[in-house]
């Protein structure tokens, strides 16, 4: 099939700096918690956007000297001639397949912990970073400034040996060149400082030493913020927003714009989750910046309408497609665009799982919807090549959750015969609950993607509505194996992670108890008043009280934890989430725990009640500290408890004590997946349900196969080594 022709100028060749972009999708700087230390996850992630048709593709932010050093989170480094060498495989990867590479040049100032480094950065005033407590900066002079500008230009320098044919100088996200632009951090009083044009001289300095040492081989480009978000405090999109663009533009310092909205403390304003913004978000807010622009600009607003992206170019809003979330999603969205395989565009649901992985700082990126994300060097997964099965055998995969659409699809796609039964009218599992959540439609995504792929496979039969099969029928159905991807439920009982108990009184078959599901799916009624218990601290619980709260009930929701959701905190929802709490009147209660619950009371208790020393000596039978006895009553209607999550594994465990008779049954193996082996992150249910189907043939898929590990080998040179230190003290 081929590409509609209204989407042609999303394939048109354009000219940045020194360097032609083949078509207008670019992949902007996102981190991947690989930086220049993992170089083959860094090129396998990188690379495969290149083979899927991306006309450029980006390091994550990259930092140019030990001063700016975000450890414990994973940037990438440009220090030295070892990350020249290991960042030299990914432009080579993309070089390949015909992209161009480009490196987003990062200096921090306070916002750099330097925790591995324990460098002190510099900033244009002495401050504490409003993002990393306890960061703080050095005010540069004007000598400092000298250094800090040579910094740059030595970087850009080993940037292109390393290959890249795009240099940002970063400023958006609140770092160093935004920092000296911004009254918000710029309090100087000499020539860097003060009037727009001081605060201005900074950033178009660099640019302008950066474009004369690499300006012929490399295009300069700036991320910039447009608008910090600050009002008058900060950058402002139609004041200094434009003035900054035009005033770079008469100084020709800049090649390629990168425009976003937004600082670093709540940089979820730019990377919106889909529960508060939609794609196109940044449009109103970047449009004046392009407008002012004598050169090509590009800006990100999680699109993945190819019809959206074209009318951007169409209506001279931006003249190249920035993404980040969708190119994780669906790493071949170009090519699938210019094969005309609309249908196949894997769509980035927009919840940040991708970025709260980076957040937390170490473990690699995941995605929700695209298991192989950040697998294709390590476990060598391509999303769109499968290996065929080399046995024709037969799999009943029970359960049509996450982890059981994606094990079902990924065995079709790679030959196998497989039998998809789900005991409800439709497939989807707990994203059917999801989806009503307020804010959390588009996560729906994960089911139509996999709709569309299972009806397409011809060897893949889905039957739903069959109710729930027994281990007789299972044993009975006549597959050689057997996939369980039963779920999980909310505990009825208010099992919880506080005391791994029940808490007394709590019963979903009373009337004034009421679990998610029985919320949601079962339209149990609720009453006016309605205390919301919270054991989870991601989506569910804060959810559940937006939810009720839209319906006019007067929510409380309580939590052990020492926040409300301080997942979402990760995924960069936390402070919308809260100001939507206190716009919405939802009460919230932390650190406490139920003691017991009654009708129409809720007894509970602060977590750390109890003495703040141990006492003297052990002694049998006793708390080992003063035990306190101070509650509060809690009065409702109903109370919704969303307190943990229990397996659905009771089919496991029936068909596990009978497994004496798999052999006559012809039941070579039965295996589980997703939230029935062990309730997780919806990401993680997919990717075990995608990892045993892609190693079905191991001895035992159930345990992972094993994956290479980027590190240092002893005995293998390093970069730089201990003699390259000028002073060995
Ligand atoms: Fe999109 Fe979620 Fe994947 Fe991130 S994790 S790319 S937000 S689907």
């Amino acid at each position: 099939m081929a590409r509609n022709p209204k989407h042609d100028i999303l394939f048109e060749p354009i000219q940045i700096g020194p360097k032609t972009m083949k078509n207008r999708f670019y992949q902007v700087p996102h981190c991947i918690g690989a930086g220049s230390e993992k170089p083959g996850t860094q090129a396998g992630h990188r690379g495969m956007k290149a083979e899927g048709g991306w006309g450029a593709v980006c390091t994550e932010y990259c930092s140019i000297s030990p001063e700016s050093d975000d450890c414990h989170r994973v940037s990438a480094r440009i220090w030295d001639e070892g990350d020249v060498i290991n960042l030299r495989h990914m432009t080579d990867s993309l070089h390949k397949h015909g992209a161009l590479a480009g490196i987003e040049l990062w200096y921090g100032g306070a916002h750099a912990p330097c925790m591995e480094s324990r460098a002190v950065p510099y900033g244009p005033s002495a401050q504490a970073s409003e993002f990393e407590y306890l960061s703080y900066c050095h005010e540069a002079d004007v000598d400092d400034i000298n250094h800090l500008q040579n910094l740059y230009v030595e970087a850009a320098k080993r940037a292109v040996r390393a290959g890249f044919d795009i240099v940002y100088v970063y400023g958006a996200h609140s770092y160093l060149p935004l920092q000296f632009l911004s009254k918000f951090y710029n309090k100087r009083t000499d020539g860097y400082g003060g009037s727009f044009e001081n605060r201005a001289r900074f950033w178009i300095e660099t640019l302008g030493k950066v474009k004369a040492a690499v300006g012929h081989e490399a295009a300069i480009a700036a991320r910039f913020a447009v608008d910090t978000l600050y009002g008058v405090d900060g950058v402002e999109a139609l004041d200094e927003g434009v003035k900054f663009v035009e005033l770079a533009g008469r100084e020709g310092v800049v090649d390629l714009w990168d425009l976003n909205v937004g600082d670093i403390a709540e940089w979820g304003e730019d990377a919106g989750p889909s529960r508060f913004y939609k794609a196109g978000h940044q449009r109103n807010w970047t449009d004046g910046a392009k407008k002012a622009a004598k050169v090509p600009v590009l800006g990100v607003s999680r699109e993945t309408s190819p019809d959206d992206m074209a009318a951007r170019i169409h209506e001279g809003r931006l003249d190249i497609l920035g993404f980040a979330r969708p190119s994780i999603a669906d790493p071949f969205i170009p090519s699938k665009i210019e094969q005309g395989r609309y249908e196949d565009i894997r769509e980035c649901i927009g919840c940040n799982v991708c970025i709260s992985r980076w957040e937390i700082g170490g473990p690699p990126m995941i995605c929700t919807q695209n298991a192989t994300a950040n697998e294709e060097y390590r476990r060598g997964w391509h999303p769109e090549k499968f290996t065929k099965t080399p046995s024709k055998s037969s799999v009943l995969v029970v359960g049509a959750g996450p982890a059981g659409m994606e094990c079902a699809r990924v065995l079709g796609e790679r030959g196998y015969d497989v039998h998809l039964r789900e005991a409800e009218g439709e497939i989807g599992g707990r994203i059917r609950k999801v989806v009503k959540y307020p804010g959390l439609a588009e996560w729906g995504r994960v089911v139509t993607y996999r709709q569309v792929q299972l009806d397409k496979l011809k060897n893949v039969d889905v039957h739903v509505g069959v109710g729930k099969m027994t281990a007789d029928q299972i044993l009975d159905y006549g597959a050689d194996k057997v996939v369980l991807a039963t779920g999980s439920h909310w505990a009825t009982n208010g099992n919880n992670f506080v005391n791994h108990s029940p808490v007394a009184g709590i019963d979903a078959s009373l009337p004034y108890v009421c679990t998610p599901e029985q919320l949601l799916m079962e339209n149990k009624p609720v009453g006016d008043n309605v205390l919301v218990i919270d054991g989870d601290g991601y989506f569910t619980g804060v959810s559940l009280a937006e939810y009720l709260a839209d319906r006019g009930k007067k929510v409380k929701i309580l939590t052990a934890l020492g926040g409300i959701a301080p997942y979402t905190h990760f995924t960069l929802e936390a402070p919308n989430l809260h100001r939507m709490m206190y716009e919405k009147g939802i009460h919230e209660i932390t650190s406490h725990w139920l003691e017991k619950v009654e009708p129409g009371k809720a007894t509970a208790y602060y977590l750390y009640r109890d003495g703040y020393k141990r006492n003297a000596g052990p002694k049998t039978g006793d708390l080992p500290r003063r035990a306190g006895t101070d509650v509060v009553e809690l009065p409702f209607d109903t109370i919704v408890v969303a307190t943990g999550r229990i397996c659905n594994d009771s089919l496991w465990r029936e068909l596990s004590a009978r497994r004496s008779e798999w052999e006559k049954k012809e039941v070579q193996a039965i295996y589980q997946a997703g939230d029935c082996y062990a309730p997780g992150l919806i990401a993680q249910a997919i990717f075990e349900g995608h990892r045993i189907a892609r190693e079905f043939e191991s001895k035992n898929p159930q345990r992972a196969q094993p994956w290479i590990r980027e590190r240092q080998v002893w005995g293998h040179e390093t970069f730089p080594k201990i003699t390259d230190r000028e002073v060995i003290g």
